[in-house]
């Protein structure tokens, strides 16, 4: 479907809002429409640094509502409010040992510009535009793998959760795991 989405055509260059086309979800993957997102500071990276192949849609700490499913999706249903996190493989000893952070394959996942299969979720004039950390939420809609979503109440503020996704875990993180058990 189409979708608005903020694209950083080439390393440098101002964001630009364009229509792109959006993949159906398939299999584990979960369609979002997106109600708010954080701006980290890895997107500007993202922009400025060519961490991810242009042209590219930047965007990490998604939040929306779920609009569809793939016919594998377990933990969801459409209605569902989530926040997005970062990708990871679920397979590598680092995510079977409780350790997604320091996934084996987090660089190829979250910065290799493509999905879990190596392919792609987006068009621009029928070119695939890169994935960014298994979201690209500068957007109305993303799609997710399942495993890199958390549900979260209905009754609270999406716009606030957004920057849980990367920022505020990544610091509290950085507390709870590292300084307090040292
Ligand atoms: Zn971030
Ligand atoms: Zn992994």
């Amino acid at each position: 479907m189409k979708i608005t989405a903020a694209v950083t055509m080439e390393q440098g260059q101002p964001i630009e809002f364009k229509e792109v086309e959006l993949a159906d979800p398939k299999d584990t993957e979960v369609q979002v429409r997106m109600v708010a997102s954080g701006v980290c500071h890895t997107d500007h990276a993202g922009r400025d640094h060519a961490l991810t192949p242009y042209p590219v849609i930047l965007g990490h700490e998604g939040a929306g509502v779920v609009e569809a499913i793939g016919d594998r999706v377990k933990e969801f249903e459409v209605g569902d409010h989530v926040v997005m996190s970062y990708a990871h493989c679920g397979h590598c000893s680092h995510c079977l040992s409780g350790y997604p952070t320091t996934c084996l394959n987090f660089n190829t996942l979250n910065f290799g510009g493509q999905t879990e299969e190596g392919g792609h979720y987006h068009e621009l004039e029928g070119e695939p535009v890169s994935l960014f950390f298994g979201q690209s939420s500068f957007a109305t809609y993303a799609n997710v793998e399942e495993k890199n979503l958390v549900k979260v109440p209905k009754d609270l503020d999406l716009v606030k959760l957004a920057p849980l996704g990367c920022g505020i875990q990544t610091g509290a993180g950085t507390v709870l795991n590292l300084l307090m058990s040292n």
